[in-house]
């Protein structure tokens, strides 16, 4: 009962959002044959015009560029290598530009292209210049339709998938929501009763507060991590904008007026956070949404449980006292994950030394830095301003 009570007032919440990030996959938008699907990119196109006209500010993060390219190449399917994949999104990601332009300019809508690599959001000074020029373009009633800069992407400057990058975007423009617009009606779970029929058939998850170990495994359950992995890799992106205070819904995009009814608080898909953001208890300031989100962690600090109750529980700076051990290799100003000896993450922030001179001053005293280093630039290895401590 409570539950419910909970889901409507979270949903209640979305009609309240002025700002939206709506996600679309390339299976929504391109046909079979990777041609752009003429009817399913008007509907949209006619939603997200519709939300402009209301005032709402909208990002599109679309996919589909790979799969427009493929058709213009007369590829028979998707290349394997990544020289092959980048052609292809060269070439596709105009094609399907030129198509949200006609049909966004016939609306009244002016669209602007805005590609990003993971780096560009990595990097401080070109993860403000990114986050300036999104705004600029809301603020002038643009309509920014994002994408991952596939022609130049290589693995380790990648994103992973648009959901992570949709979440990143989310964050990175303080939007209040996040609409994931895929091929199935949210999230599933088996459906409730014990006869064998109910065994075998599944019930939308109308509402998670928020994304734990059970919600994840039911997008495992099947067992072929493969099959199911979209559901996963959306849900983990999900409670990382959920995180910052977002909300987030995982929708079907065939699903006639699915914005409209989404925006409306009506009970489609599945939600995800309860949108606590708006009397602003959780949120996190924009450089620490940056430090906790925006890397890939380059090692990994083990602390015992005097540095984690003083890190979680008192809000202080990480000592070398409270470090047991070091795991990677990286330089000062890299960003790590700070773990309890039992695994668990507890905090992401930025180091004031090499992982070498932390391995050295590890159980130490502060006091005793400058002994063991020969100077002692700082008293603590990661200053509490440059971390993320986790619920
Ligand atoms: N950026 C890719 C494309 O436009 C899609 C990546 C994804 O959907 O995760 O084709």
């Amino acid at each position: 009962m409570q539950d419910r009570q909970a889901h409507r007032s979270a949903r209640a919440r979305i009609s309240e959002h002025r700002r939206v990030v709506v996600k679309v996959g390339t299976r929504t938008i391109v046909a079979r044959g990777g041609r752009p699907d003429e009817r399913r990119l008007s509907a949209l196109v006619d939603e997200l015009s519709a939300l402009r006209a209301g005032g709402r500010e909208v990002v599109l993060v679309s996919s589909g560029a790979i799969g427009a390219g493929v058709a213009a190449l007369g590829l028979s399917r998707r290349p394997s290598t990544l020289p092959g994949l980048q052609v292809a999104a060269a070439v596709g990601q105009m094609r399907l530009m030129a198509r949200y332009d006609k049909l966004f300019s016939e609306r009244g809508v002016t669209v602007g292209q805005v590609l990003l690599t993971h780096d560009d959001l990595r990097h401080r000074v070109r993860h403000l210049n990114a986050r300036n020029t999104m705004m600029h373009l809301l603020d002038q009633g643009v309509v920014p339709i994002v994408n991952e800069n596939d022609a130049v992407s290589v693995d380790e400057i990648k994103f992973g998938d648009n959901d992570q990058l949709a979440a990143l975007v989310t964050m990175l423009v303080d939007s209040p929501l996040l609409v994931m617009l895929t091929r199935t009606n949210g999230l599933r779970a088996p459906a409730l009763g014990k006869t064998a029929s109910a065994a075998k058939r599944t019930r939308r998850v109308p509402y998670a507060p928020r994304i734990d170990e059970q919600a994840l495994a039911l997008t495992w359950g099947a067992g072929d991590p493969l099959s199911t992995g979209g559901m996963a890799s959306k849900l983990l992106a999900a409670q990382a904008a959920a995180d910052v205070g977002a909300q987030v819904v995982i929708a079907d995009g065939r699903t006639p007026r699915v914005l409209e009814r989404v925006l409306a608080g009506e009970d489609v898909g599945t939600l995800i956070g309860d949108g606590a953001t708006l009397d602003g208890r959780r949120r996190l300031p924009s450089r620490k949404r940056w430090i906790a989100y925006f890397h890939r962690p380059q090692g990994t600090l083990v602390v015992d449980g005097g540095a984690q109750q003083a890190l979680v529980e008192r809000g202080r700076s990480l000592l070398p006292a409270g470090i047991c051990a070091v795991d990677g290799q990286f330089d000062i100003g890299s960003v790590v994950t700070v773990r309890t000896r039992e695994g668990k993450i507890i905090a992401r922030g930025l180091v004031d030394y090499r992982s070498d001179e932390i391995e050295k001053i590890r159980g130490r005293r502060t006091a005793d830095i400058a002994r063991i280093l020969g100077e002692k630039p700082y008293d603590e290895v990661i200053h509490r301003d440059n971390m993320v401590v986790f619920e």
